[in-house]
């Protein structure tokens, strides 16, 4: 039986960030309740799915799912619980430190949640206020004391190339973190979107700073005994986390809710409408809210597992190459290794490729050589 992961999108936000081009919604509280109802038809809906499955991974992300009051994350957990084969061994919620409450903690432990997400970004106040978010380092301290209570499992996300913000000061936000020494760290090079509000306000900072940022996160993390186990995503030992290395490792998953993707049977993608009203609704009239579905050439598997693996550190394993597409890697990509190797890209071992961390700067470069040949 397959063990896939199940990713639940909560869209509701207190504001729209100004980085955000995520399918968020201010102000809707209101719908939250109906949003819920509509989450679990959706779920009921892929009864098949879930019967054939045993499901080992849940992600509730957004969105802020903390903005939901501890009832509704009970509804919400206890309705997932009740479908067939539910019994995930690692179970995610992502939180905002400013909707964080030690009762919201305290039911998602009880409902069976066992890692919790935070949003930080940075440590300093003033450029929080400047992106947009809602909370003050004070707020996500506090959030964190509360959670260290009831989970051992914490990630804290960090953006760096954020406006106003210099080396010494991203210095600073990964010295407080190390310090709290939370399980999982994400730390991502702001992405400008275009119709964000930062979009026409910050042309973003210069590569060589983005770059020394990276560098400082990969270095500062190894060195205290993070492990960097995907572009941007560090851990201590043991907890990677599983339900994100799914969509890296190229296996199922089912997304439901708003704009929620899912990938399923080996070559079949889909994907949700991104309009709330209308997701709500063709659930209340009992119909899925999937607008489009995919069927995977084995050329765009092919592209989608190159592009995958070279984010991890891990890289591409020969025999799981060869296990997955019958052909082998080495002679298939014979030009494209040697190209990478000698650009200083890859590595090569006697049985996988991996990206240095210049492949990991040039991520792009090295991609797009191994596309060449597609
Ligand atoms: S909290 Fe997250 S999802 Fe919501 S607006 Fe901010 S960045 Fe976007």
């Amino acid at each position: 039986m397959s063990m896939p992961g199940l990713y639940v999108h909560i869209p509701f936000c207190l504001r729209k960030c100004h980085y955000c081009d995520f399918v968020s919604y201010p102000n809707m509280e209101n719908s939250i309740d109906e949003y819920i109802d509509a989450l679990l038809t959706e779920a009921k809906l892929n009864d098949a799915f879930f019967s054939s499955r045993r499901i080992d991974t849940v992600f509730i992300g957004g969105g802020t799912p903390s903005l939901l009051s501890p009832s509704q994350i009970e509804r919400l957990v206890c309705g997932l619980q009740s479908l067939p084969n539910f019994n995930p061994t690692e179970f995610t919620i992502e939180s905002n430190p400013e909707t964080i409450t030690d009762t919201k903690l305290a039911a998602y432990a009880n409902a069976g949640i066992n890692r919790l997400s935070i949003g930080l970004q940075c440590h300093d106040n003033d450029i929080l206020r400047a992106i947009g978010r809602g909370h003050t380092y004070q707020n996500f301290l506090t959030a964190y004391k509360l959670a260290a209570n009831h989970f051992d499992n914490i990630n804290v996300d960090t953006i760096f190339g954020l406006p106003n913000q210099t080396l010494e000061s991203f210095r600073e936000t990964l010295r407080q973190l190390i310090e709290l020494s939370p399980t999982h760290i994400s730390s991502y090079s702001l992405k400008l979107e275009q119709g964000t509000n930062l979009y026409s306000s910050f042309y973003g900072i210069d590569d060589e700073t983005d770059r020394e940022m990276y560098h400082t996160a990969i270095e500062m993390l190894s060195d205290t005994g993070y492990f960097h186990y995907e572009t941007s995503n560090f851990s201590q030992q043991g907890f990677e986390c599983k339900h994100n290395m799914k969509y890296w490792t190229g296996e199922e998953y089912l997304g439901l809710g708003v704009a929620a993707h899912s990938y399923y049977d080996g070559n079949t993608r889909t994907n949700n409408t991104d309009n709330l009203m209308q997701y709500i609704q063709m659930l209340s009239n009992g119909e899925k809210p999937t607008v489009n579905t995919i069927t995977l050439s084995n050329a765009d598997m092919l592209e989608d597992y190159i592009m995958l693996h070279l984010r991890l550190v891990e890289g591409i394993v020969f025999d799981d190459f060869y296990n997955k597409f019958n052909t082998s890697f080495q002679n298939e990509y014979a030009d494209a290794i040697t190209f990478a190797k000698d650009a200083g890209l890859i590595t090569i071992t006697d049985s996988s490729v991996h990206p240095t961390i210049k492949g990991f700067d040039l991520q792009n470069t090295l991609i797009s050589e191994f596309m060449k040949k597609m």
